[in-house]
This record gives C-alpha cells, structure tokens and sequence, in this order.
C-alpha cells in the first residue's frame, strides 16, 4: 500500500515490551464501585450476584486467554489475571495486555449483566468502567507471595466489612459508631465481637466472601485457603 505524507506520525508511537521471563499480573479494578454498588442496591457488605458475575466475566477472560492464563483471583470489584512467565500474548506489549484484559473483561460484566441482576436495567448515566494495570514478578516466590497478598487482603477486608455492617443491621449503631467500636481491634477481638454482639460465628459465612475466587485455566471457579495451596497451584509453572 502506498504510504501518505502523514504516514511518519506513527515515528511517535512508543511501545513498551514487559521484561521477558516474568510473570505478568494484569490486575483490574471496577471505577467508583463504592457509588456503583449503592446505585444499584447491592447488598452490603458482600452482593453475591455481583460476586458471581464478576467471577462469570473472569472466567471468559481466562478461558478465551486459557493458554497464556496461569489463574486468575477476585475479590470485591477487583481481578488479577496471572500470565505464564513464557507468555508472547500480543508481543508483551503493555498497551495491548492491560487494554484488551480489560476492555474485555468489561465488555462480559455488561453483557452478563441481566443474568444476575434480571429485571434491573444498566442505566448509561451508571455504567461499570474498570482501570487495569500490568505488573511483572521475576520469580516464583513473588508471584507466590502477590497473589497471597491479594487473598489476605480479601480475609482482612472482608472480616472488617462483615462486623462492621452486622453492627449496622443487627446492633442498631451508627456507621459511625460502628467505625469507633472497630477502631484499634485486632483480628480476633472483631470475631469475637461478631459472635457475642451480632451472634454470627465468622467461620459460618460463605467461603466465597471469606476467602475470594480462583479461577483455573481450565475455567474453574474455586474458594479455597489460598496460602495454604501457594505450591500447589503454581505446580508446573
Ligand atoms: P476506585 O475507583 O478508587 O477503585 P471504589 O469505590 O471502586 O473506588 P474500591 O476500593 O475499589 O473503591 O472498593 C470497591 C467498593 O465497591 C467496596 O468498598 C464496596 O463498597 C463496593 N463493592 C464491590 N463489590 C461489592 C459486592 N460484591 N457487594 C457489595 N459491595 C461491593
Ligand atoms: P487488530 O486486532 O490488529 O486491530 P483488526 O481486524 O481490528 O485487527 P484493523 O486494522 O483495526 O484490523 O481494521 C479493522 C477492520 O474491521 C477493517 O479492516 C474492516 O474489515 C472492519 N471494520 C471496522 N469497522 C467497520 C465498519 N464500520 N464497517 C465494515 N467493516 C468494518
Ligand atoms: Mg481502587
Ligand atoms: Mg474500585
Ligand atoms: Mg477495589
Ligand atoms: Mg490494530
Ligand atoms: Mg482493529
């Protein structure tokens, strides 16, 4: 084809290429989801329907990408998709891995949408929008340990949001008062609160809100002790 005049304008373009034998993190965070998640009622602290259709939108990620794709991990609006450090998926392009992750990540909440939240309709002036970021590891031992930061973070997080809620619905408090009576708690005091104020035993909540979702790249979602299964699930990569 014959180039134009204007053709040297690409010359501007620049394209990074992450580090080769890394393993690459595309990690994916849902745009003011606290606002998002009021808008369309979600139950606090933990929406299951949301849950679930974020982990059905993760799942066609890695499954469409199921050969590049080592796991990918959820909690809350967020979804870190962990790539084979060999992985030549659009040339290790950073632009391309954090955009195409996303956007179709994206494109599968919106179009799985009225499967889990039938008879409620997306309003265009509150659509979900996600920010995306890539993040290499250079070995096994810190791809181990970011994905176990990710799962603590669900427990920490979720354990929080959990009595601080219950105190909420179930002791009549404030939000304010909630924040005060947390505030300086350990992790066993705020169990222990639960059980004797609230009456729930946090051992009894589901797996899904306690411990976050794995998906395999076979496509199977999981919630398990991910600490506990670290070796286990990067056996062979
Ligand atoms: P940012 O744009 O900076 O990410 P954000 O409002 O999305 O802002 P996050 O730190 O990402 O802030 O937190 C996500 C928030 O979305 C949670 O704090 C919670 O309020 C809400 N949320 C996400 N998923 C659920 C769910 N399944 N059930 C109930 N609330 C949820
Ligand atoms: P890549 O993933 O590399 O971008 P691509 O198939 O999207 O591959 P492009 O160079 O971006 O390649 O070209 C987009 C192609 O999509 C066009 O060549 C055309 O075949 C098709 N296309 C896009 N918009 C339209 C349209 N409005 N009507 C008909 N065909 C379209
Ligand atoms: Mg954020
Ligand atoms: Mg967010
Ligand atoms: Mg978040
Ligand atoms: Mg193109
Ligand atoms: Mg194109």
């Amino acid at each position: 084809m014959a180039k134009s005049r204007f053709e040297y304008v690409r010359q501007f373009e620049s394209h990074e290429t992450l580090l080769p034998e890394t393993y690459i993190v595309v990690r994916i965070d849902g745009k003011k989801f606290h606002e998002f998640s009021k808008h369309y009622n979600f139950e606090k602290p933990n929406d299951e329907r949301a849950l679930k259709l974020m982990n059905a939108s993760a799942k066609n990620v890695v499954l469409k990408y199921k050969n590049d794709v080592v796991l990918a991990f959820g909690e809350s609006d967020e979804y870190s998709f962990i790539l084979k450090k060999d992985t030549s998926l659009f040339k290790r392009r950073r632009d391309k891995l954090s955009s195409l992750f996303v956007s179709l990540f994206t494109a599968n909440y919106v179009a799985l949408w009225s499967k889990f939240f039938p008879g409620t309709a997306l309003d265009y002036k509150h659509l979900p929008f996600f920010d995306s970021r890539c993040v290499c590891y250079p070995n096994l031992s810190t791809i181990k340990d970011y994905l176990c930061w990710r799962y603590v973070d669900t427990h920490i997080n979720n354990l929080y949001n959990t009595v601080f809620w219950q105190l909420i619905i179930k002791c009549g408090l404030t939000p304010q008062e909630s924040e005060q009576k947390l505030c300086g708690t350990l992790s066993s005091d705020k169990q222990e609160i639960l059980f004797t104020d609230c009456g729930i035993n946090y051992n009894d909540e589901p797996n899904m809100f306690k411990k976050g979702s794995l998906v395999t790249n076979k496509g199977e979602v999981c919630h398990i002790d991910v600490v506990k299964q670290i070796d286990v699930l990067f056996e062979g990569f």
